[in-house]
């Protein structure tokens, strides 16, 4: 009818769309229907633009126009590699940041979902950790870099709703793994680090070396659950309070547990526990009930199982997996 007002067509920047959870957004968008009619979605890496850069930033920005971003882009790696590199997780993620939000505020972008961590809550603290708590004392001292260029994301997401009535909000994920994911053995989370060291003790012969104890324990998110739920909140989460993407207490379990999962999907004898390393956090146990307000029946696939069809895609995509 002649009448009808015409919306205006959506187009979603996905920053860091290449790496682990930007790669399961794509997978749910292009795949299982995630994307409804008349989007636009686009998906970039860092060879797109160096988000550090304000200049490349803009640049992108300009070219593709967002009414909508998803922020993912970050300097992401291990409890090992953040213990090397405090200062420039700090320096790359506020730089990132800062770039990404205030680009999208000056391009008149509508809604900004950015992702914080479960890693960033105050190491001294009562649990299960909720979403009131980010600011409530000092982060980890072994990812103290990391977690307060993310912290400042909730600050900065405050101000531009103060300011200019912005809907900027944000996701706070658990431990993530998955497809796609960093295998690196050296600066990989935990369980894709140890998928690739399980694979290569099964071929070469050799015991599998754990580091730490294998006492911490750590709530795992599979992948293509968190891209799901981050779609979700692009569409219907409106608070600028940040909203914790986990499973529940029940299902946290311990490095040792995850361990055994490994081993059984890999079919693989021979661990070995180097407690010499450190164990980084021992818990960080945080509580889903906001998201079970919103969303009681979302259906969290079970961690055997996800991390079966992680060892799968690992083993089947060895040549193009980041090691
Ligand atoms: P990832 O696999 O390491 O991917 C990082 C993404 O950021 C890649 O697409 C990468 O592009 C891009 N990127 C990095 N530096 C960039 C730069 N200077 N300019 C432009 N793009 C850049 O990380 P992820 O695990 O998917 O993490 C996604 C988000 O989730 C991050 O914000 C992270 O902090 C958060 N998070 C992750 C976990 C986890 O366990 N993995 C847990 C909680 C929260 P290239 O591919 O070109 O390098
Ligand atoms: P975190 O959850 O932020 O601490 O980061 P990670 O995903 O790196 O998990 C670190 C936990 O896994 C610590 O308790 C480590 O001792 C334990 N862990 C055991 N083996 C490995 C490994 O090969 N790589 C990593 N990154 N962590 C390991």
């Amino acid at each position: 009818m002649g009448s009808e007002v015409k919306e205006a067509p959506i187009r979603v920047l996905v920053t860091g769309g290449s790496g682990l959870v930007g790669k399961a957004i794509e997978h749910v968008v292009q795949r299982e229907g995630g994307k409804l009619e008349g989007e636009e979605w686009i998906f970039l890496s860092s060879k797109d633009a160096n988000l550090v850069d304000a200049g490349q930033t803009r640049a992108v920005f300009e070219k593709y126009r967002p009414t909508h971003v998803i922020h993912l882009a970050a300097k992401v790696g291990g409890l090992y590699l953040h213990m090397r590199q405090n200062l420039q997780f700090l320096r790359d993620n506020i730089k990132i940041n800062d770039n990404v939000l205030q680009t999208a505020h000056e391009f008149g972008v509508t809604k900004v979902v950015s992702c914080l961590s479960s890693c960033i809550f105050p190491d001294e603290t009562t649990y299960p950790i909720n979403e009131t708590m980010i600011h409530d004392g000092p982060p980890h001292d072994s990812n103290f870099g990391y977690s307060h260029a993310k912290r400042m994301i909730d600050v900065q997401n405050r101000a531009y709703y103060r300011q200019y009535g912005r809907c900027y909000t944000a996701v706070i994920p658990t431990n993530v793994f998955g497809p796609y994911d960093n295998f690196n053995i050296e600066n990989g989370h935990v369980l894709s680090a140890l998928i690739n060291k399980t694979h290569k003790a099964k071929k070469e012969g050799t015991p599998l070396n754990v580091c730490g104890s294998g006492t911490p324990r750590r709530q795992f998110i599979y992948s293509l659950d968190l891209g799901r739920l981050i779609i979700w909140a692009l569409r219907k989460y409106k608070e600028i309070d940040p909203i914790i993407m986990s499973v529940g207490e029940e299902d946290e379990v311990s490095i040792k547990e995850a361990v055994e999962m490994i081993v059984a999907a890999l079919d693989f004898k021979g661990t070995i526990f180097d407690t010499t390393l450190s164990d980084g956090q021992l818990k960080k146990t945080a509580n889903n009930a906001k998201l079970r307000r919103y969303l009681p029946d979302f259906p969290f696939t079970p961690l055997k199982e996800a991390i079966r069809m992680t060892c799968d895609w690992f083993v089947e995509n060895y040549d193009i997996a980041r090691t």
